[in-house]
């Protein structure tokens, strides 16, 4: 993430990563308009180009080349990105309602969503037929077909309902693809048959004659079976009934015709038109709200319908890049002008496509090729992310200034002078109470004085017999996500007390907020808190208070009490480490390398997904489940990567030990960045400790190697238990989600060498 060179203005917040947004935050990345906040709320980090979706299931594209990576565009934009499935708008105060985080609040709002499947109105259609939207999920399904048909012999049947140019390619493609596996497997291809519905006479019939006829005829020849005039009415297990009264028995319904708005949107208060899409002007706002604007399928503009085709949603990317950016600017808005006719270049799945704009028509492998083309360029344009540093003076920030109101103006030049001062003062009363107002810690009894009844201190009750454990940690925001990093930094930071094998109590929270217009600084530390918040109640520990200053990053610490028996009863520290233990990881590495990856647009989004996800994983019920195993000795893994902290175990225990570099579990892409040389900053200073190793040239080359001393945010904890009971002790963690929980080596006696660690290759 890079810190905004200017106070935040105001926020603008994008609703899914169609292909209008992606466009926009491409054309946002080369003219950002400094004070503009841009957040991209997506529920797929890896957004799909159907236009590619059928060269994919013919099998010409693998996953990666139809995808596009939003995290990663998101990143190149300075946009934070949001992985949540948005559910409503709360119009009158501004807010994004999402499925998991705290409502999102926008200045400006623009909406790009797609199309939703309609099978409501089919009976057993929702149960049982596949929709080809969304298409992550139809793609799991298209990989469970091709898998069963691979497996089993015998006969399959799939039913495409739809016949549009969607529907007809991809019967194709899946025809062509389906094909090819049962020959490779030396079965005969008739036991493959495709059926196509149509609801009208015709296929295609917004595609002229000519492309029609050459359609017909692919399908004939390929002896797919076309019924025409039959609209699907019933779909039931294993088969589906049209209107006629006809069935036909399949063993998979894939769904391809005409979709509608998101349920979500009729809640809105937007007008939207009878199939539920939004409708918009010419500028792309919305007719309801000048605020608020829709691209893409989502968007129905008055007066003008348009097909549901990606070349829509593309085109309209640059005009709401600059009608958002002129809206800010309180300049008039530009006007999307459509194109009459439009060139479809439609694949028939075996490397062979047929064009079609207007009256025209053309037919040949070039025109797959031509297609080929067109649409691996247009993905590079998201892939090849030119290096931040090759985008200094590239980038042309938009010079004129947001207009303020007298009062926002105030603000934003108090919050100016703070940002060149550097760390500035505490962040005003009433910000913080209104911030702090909304979350919602628990309450526990042994909290005398807490937040409920704010005071100059917390007062805590220590009950009897038990002993106090406190420990405190702070680091810098290293995602551009205040509820994510919120959550993130407490999980950090109560890792401590539960290594300890306490409980934890209560927690006192150190923040800094970037200056900024009151009601942003409030914002993005009610993200922040109220994802921390999130995660400390559901660890048992009540936040009983906290400072909070501004300062050019956002930053958050936790000072945090656990409890635990007064004799130490249970307690694991880092000196327990007996010869003859195995020692156990209870989460992957690998954060240090993959976040120094994706500030460089180096990593791939689903690994940082993934990283961030690892990060959320309390280390509590770990803990519990090494203590029942017997564990005697454990601290969790952070700053200092695996083998600081195991030699800081090592040294008060005593012993030596040995590690499997075969088994350590790793993060998605860890290997690959750290191979790649791209490693954290703070990986220098943990590499000083490689003298604790015996062997280390012989494992140098080993790939996971680099990772001894990559530093963990959150990680997992590292324990020792008694070999006979390390197995039971790897399932149970394993049923209690650690999935990637492993022994990773043993604990030796003390030798005589200086080094107490030897690595196994
Ligand atoms: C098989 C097939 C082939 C096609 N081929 C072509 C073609 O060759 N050329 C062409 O022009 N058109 C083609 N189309 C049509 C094309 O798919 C659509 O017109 C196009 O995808 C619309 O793009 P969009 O930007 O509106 O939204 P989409 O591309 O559908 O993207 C929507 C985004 O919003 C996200 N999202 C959805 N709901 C939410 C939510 N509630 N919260 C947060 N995020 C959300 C999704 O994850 C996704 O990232 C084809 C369609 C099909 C089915």
């Amino acid at each position: 993430m890079r810190a905004a060179e200017s106070p935040v203005l105001r926020d603008i917040v994008l609703i899914g990563g169609g292909h209008s947004h992606a466009v926009a935050l491409r054309m946002w990345a080369m003219r950002p308009v400094p004070g503009a906040r841009l957040s991209l709320i997506c529920t797929d980090t890896e957004t799909p180009y159907s236009g590619m979706l059928p060269g994919f299931i013919a099998g010409h594209y693998d996953c990666e080349d139809i995808h596009i990576d939003v995290r990663r565009l998101a990143e190149f934009a300075g946009a934070r990105y949001y992985r949540d499935e948005v559910v409503g708008i709360d119009r009158a105060e501004r807010r994004v309602i999402c499925r998991q985080r705290p409502p999102v609040a926008y200045d400006l709002l623009s909406i790009n969503i797609g199309s939703t499947p309609r099978l409501g109105h089919v009976a057993g259609a929702d149960a049982h037929a596949v929709p080809v939207k969304p298409i992550r999920q139809f793609g799991e399904r298209w990989r469970a077909l091709l898998e069963r048909v691979r497996q089993h012999a015998g006969r399959t049947t799939v039913a495409v309902v739809g016949a549009g140019a969607g529907g007809v390619e991809l019967a194709l493609a899946m025809h062509y693809r389906l094909g090819r596996e049962l020959q490779a497997r030396g079965r005969d291809p008739d036991e493959l048959a495709v059926h196509l519905f149509s609801a009208g006479p015709v296929i295609l019939p917004t595609h002229n004659r000519a492309v029609r006829r050459a359609f017909e005829g692919v399908l004939a020849q390929r002896g797919i079976a076309v019924h025409r005039d039959a609209e699907v009415v019933e779909v039931a297990p294993g088969r589906l009934r049209t209107r006629r009264g006809d069935t036909l028995a399949a063993d998979e319904v894939v769904w391809v015709t005409q979709a509608g708005g998101a349920a979500w949107l009729a809640a809105t208060g937007l007008a939207l038109d009878e199939a539920g899409f939004i409708r918009v002007t010419d500028t792309l706002q919305t007719e309801t709200d000048p605020r608020i604007f829709a691209a893409g399928d989502c968007a129905s503009m008055i007066g003008r319908p348009l097909e549901k085709a990606g070349v829509f949603a593309v085109r309209m990317g640059p005009v709401l890049a600059e009608n958002l950016r002129r809206s800010l600017l309180d300049q008039p808005l530009k006007a999307y002008r459509p194109q009459r006719r439009w060139l479809a270049l439609i694949s028939t799945g075996d490397r062979h496509a047929i064009a079609s704009r207007g009256a025209l028509f053309a037919r040949g492998d070039w025109v797959w090729r031509w297609k080929d083309r067109i649409d691996r360029r247009f993905m590079e344009r998201f892939s090849d992310l030119p290096a931040m540093d090759a985008m200094q003076g590239k980038a042309k920030p938009v010079t004129a200034p947001i207009p303020l109101e007298a009062a926002e103006q105030t603000q934003a030049i108090s919050a100016l002078a703070m940002r060149c001062g550097g760390c500035g003062a505490k962040v005003g009363a009433s910000v913080l109470s209104r911030a702090l107002a909304r979350v919602q810690p628990i309450q526990r009894d042994d909290v005398l004085i807490g937040l409920a009844d704010p005071d100059d201190a917390a007062v805590l009750r220590v009950p009897p017999g038990k002993a106090v454990v406190q420990t405190v940690d702070f680091f810098r925001a290293f995602i551009d996500d205040p509820w994510v990093f919120g959550r993130i930094a407490a999980n950090h930071a109560l890792g401590d007390v539960f290594a300890m094998g306490a409980e934890a109590q209560s927690a006192t929270a150190i923040a800094t907020v970037p200056p900024g217009l009151e009601a942003k600084v409030e914002d993005t530390l009610f993200q922040m808190m109220s994802g921390a918040v999130s995660v400390l109640n559901e660890a048992g520990c009540a936040l009983v208070g906290g400072h909070t200053g501004e300062g050019r990053e956002l930053a958050l610490g936790f000072a945090v009490n656990g409890l635990m028996d007064e004799t130490l009863a249970g307690v694991m520290t880092k000196g327990g480490l007996r010869p003859g233990d195995a020692i156990i990881l209870t989460k992957p590495m690998g954060t240090g390398t993959l976040l120094a990856a994706h500030a460089r647009l180096a990593a791939k989004g689903r690994w940082i997904d993934a990283a961030l996800d690892s990060m959320q994983v309390s280390n509590r019920a770990a803990a519990a489940c090494l203590m029942a195993h017997g564990a005697r000795a454990c601290t969790d893994l952070t700053g200092f990567g695996l083998l600081g902290h195991l030699v800081e175990m090592t040294k008060p225990s005593g012993v030596d030990a040995e590690l499997e570099l075969d088994a350590l579990p790793l993060l998605q892409g860890a290997r690959e960045t750290a191979a790649a040389g791209i490693l954290s900053s703070l990986q220098p200073a943990n590499v000083r400790l490689r003298r604790a190793l015996r062997n280390q040239e012989a494992a140098l080359n080993h790939p996971a190697y680099p990772l001894l001393f990559d530093p963990q945010t959150a990680g997992g904890l590292l324990a020792s238990v008694p070999a006979d009971r390390v197995e039971a002790c790897l399932a149970e963690l394993r049923r209690l989600g650690y999935v990637h929980a492993a022994a990773i080596g043993r604990v030796l006696p003390q030798g005589e060498a200086v080094e107490p660690i030897t690595l196994r290759i």
